[in-house]
């Protein structure tokens, strides 16, 4: 076994003493400034790795070294060896520097360390000798993809059985609309409702209209008329509408929680407990829309946001060709507004500001992606109906992507955005019937894969990915050189001009 002693230890990777070896890469390094730079930019990894397993960066358990060795780049790529061994010879200097040792190095660790670490090159190496590493796990998210996630409906998302969802939306619906009393909705008989046409109903004496008229744009309103519809025709035929005795406590129950949640709902009505339902009357058209849409997602959804969010946040990455993670969650609320049609004055659809990019820290190239029917409605859609119900939830400031135990509710930076991003990839996927192989880099390999098909310059990809140099947004092609990259796209512009 020989020792090899590099003169640039970043590539070397073939570690048969790992300590010695970062100790050589410290003592070589420690004076540059620009390795200084590099060291804390891999601390910042660090840091943000340490923050999503809940641990202290610098009381690192040995467990959260493992994990390092699992966990991937924002972009979704594999760690190599040799970036791996930078990330842990920084980790391992800022230590030093503070007189503390890192867990991976105390003496009870070190024999599982280095089997652990040489099992994981072994195995890189075998996935790359497979072609698995860095670019296998990257499909890229085309737009037939997106549009079918778009387009998945709530209905289709539901988490439980469709007679207690319908049961749900029309009780709601019932109070907020019909301004019905909770025990004269429970009350409620199938000979109670007659079906006087096919646009409107009466229930119990009282005439309600067919209406799905949006009150805030591009946010669904849902109609009670047609919910009633659903509900008969989803129910097992009782007496009572559906429910029998045990759901009706269970509707009062869900109501009130509902109530509890949500800042513009409000319970009235006197006597001992609530009897009435109702949105505050003060609230605007969209906290109303927002308000009203959320619980009837919320009855379809009661354990999770990713149909709402997820939508939401694969519309604003791909459309722009953004990174769902690193460009967007750390993003306030108010970075998005609403476009107004110059003429009309009419809303138009959604401008994002961008907050500074990735090698740009004082923001001087922060930049605006513009949402509107010429970018697709069905985006402009999927952003307005989250919007609406995150706002109605929590108000309009926060951060833009929320998230986490408390779901829509949750206001402060999210947990564990990463995985939040791919499960959402993942479920509207399945929902959509597409296999579930997109990683949140599938969506900026995509988008340019897209922008290529469609004809775009070369420069306007750059631009879009907010690339300062054109070797990094040719790196998403990976058998061309920068050059040819650019002579390919006026190739294909070209093309595409000659046939239009
Ligand atoms: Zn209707």
């Amino acid at each position: 076994m020989t020792h090899r002693r590099s003169r640039d230890p970043i590539r070397h990777v073939d570690l048969d003493d790992l300590d010695v070896e970062i100790d050589a890469y410290i003592a070589t390094h420690r004076s540059a400034a620009e390795t200084a730079a590099g060291h804390r930019r891999r601390w910042d990894v660090w840091e943000k790795h340490c923050a999503e397993s809940g641990v202290d960066p610098w009381d690192a358990p040995y467990s959260a070294f493992e994990d390092l060795l699992l966990s991937r780049r924002e972009d979704g790529l594999t760690y190599s060896p040799s970036h791996m061994f930078n990330l842990l010879a920084s980790i391992t200097d800022a230590y030093s520097n503070h007189g503390l040792v890192p867990a991976h190095r105390r003496e009870e660790n070190k024999g599982a360390w280095s089997a652990t670490f040489r099992g994981w090159q072994r195995d890189f190496a075998d996935a790359a000798a497979r072609g698995e590493t860095v670019t296998c796990d990257h499909v890229p998210l085309m737009r037939s993809d997106v549009q079918q996630m778009l387009a998945v409906p709530l209905t289709a998302a539901a988490r439980t059985r469709p007679c207690r969802v319908a049961t749900l939306v029309a009780c709601a619906l019932l109070a907020l609309d019909g301004g019905w009393e909770l025990s004269r909705i429970r009350a409620l008989r199938f000979d109670n409702v007659d079906l006087a046409s096919e646009t409107a109903i009466v229930i119990d004496g009282d005439r309600f209209i067919c209406d799905h008229r949006e009150r805030a744009p591009g946010v669904p309103w849902d109609c009670l008329v047609c919910a009633i519809r659903g509900l008969i025709s989803s129910a097992d035929r009782r007496e009572g509408l559906i429910f029998d005795t045990e759901d009706r406590a269970e509707i009062g129950r869900w109501l009130r929680k509902q109530a509890g949640n949500w800042p513009f709902l409000r319970l009235g009505g006197g006597g001992r407990g609530a009897s009435t339902m109702e949105i505050d009357p003060a609230a605007d058209s969209w906290a109303i829309a927002g308000t009203r849409r959320g619980l009837v997602i919320v009855a379809h959804q009661p354990d999770s946001d990713s149909w709402l969010r997820g939508r939401a946040w694969v519309a604003l990455a791909w459309q722009a060709g953004l990174r769902m993670v690193s460009d967007l969650v750390r993003l306030d609320r108010e970075a998005l507004a609403p476009v107004r049609n110059p003429s009309r004055g009419e809303f138009d659809g959604w401008r994002l500001t961008l907050g500074v990019a990735k090698n740009d820290p004082l923001g001087t190239r922060a930049d605006v992606r513009v949402y509107t029917d010429a970018t697709g409605r069905a985006a402009v859609d999927a952003i307005s109906e989250y919007l609406s119900v995150r706002d109605a939830a929590q108000g309009r400031d926060g951060r833009l992507i929320v998230g986490g135990r408390r779901g829509l509710f949750a206001g402060g930076p999210m947990k564990k955005p990463l995985q939040a991003a791919k499960n959402d990839l993942d479920e509207l996927s399945l929902l959509a019937g597409i296999e579930p192989v997109f990683t949140t880099y599938s969506i900026r390999k995509g988008f340019v894969a897209q922008a290529a098909a469609d004809g775009w310059a070369f420069d306007r990809v750059q631009a879009s990915l907010r690339h300062r140099k054109s070797d990094t947004t040719a790196q998403y092609f990976p058998k061309l050189g920068a050059r040819q990259a650019a002579y390919k796209f006026q190739a294909e512009l070209a093309e595409g001009v000659r046939r239009a």
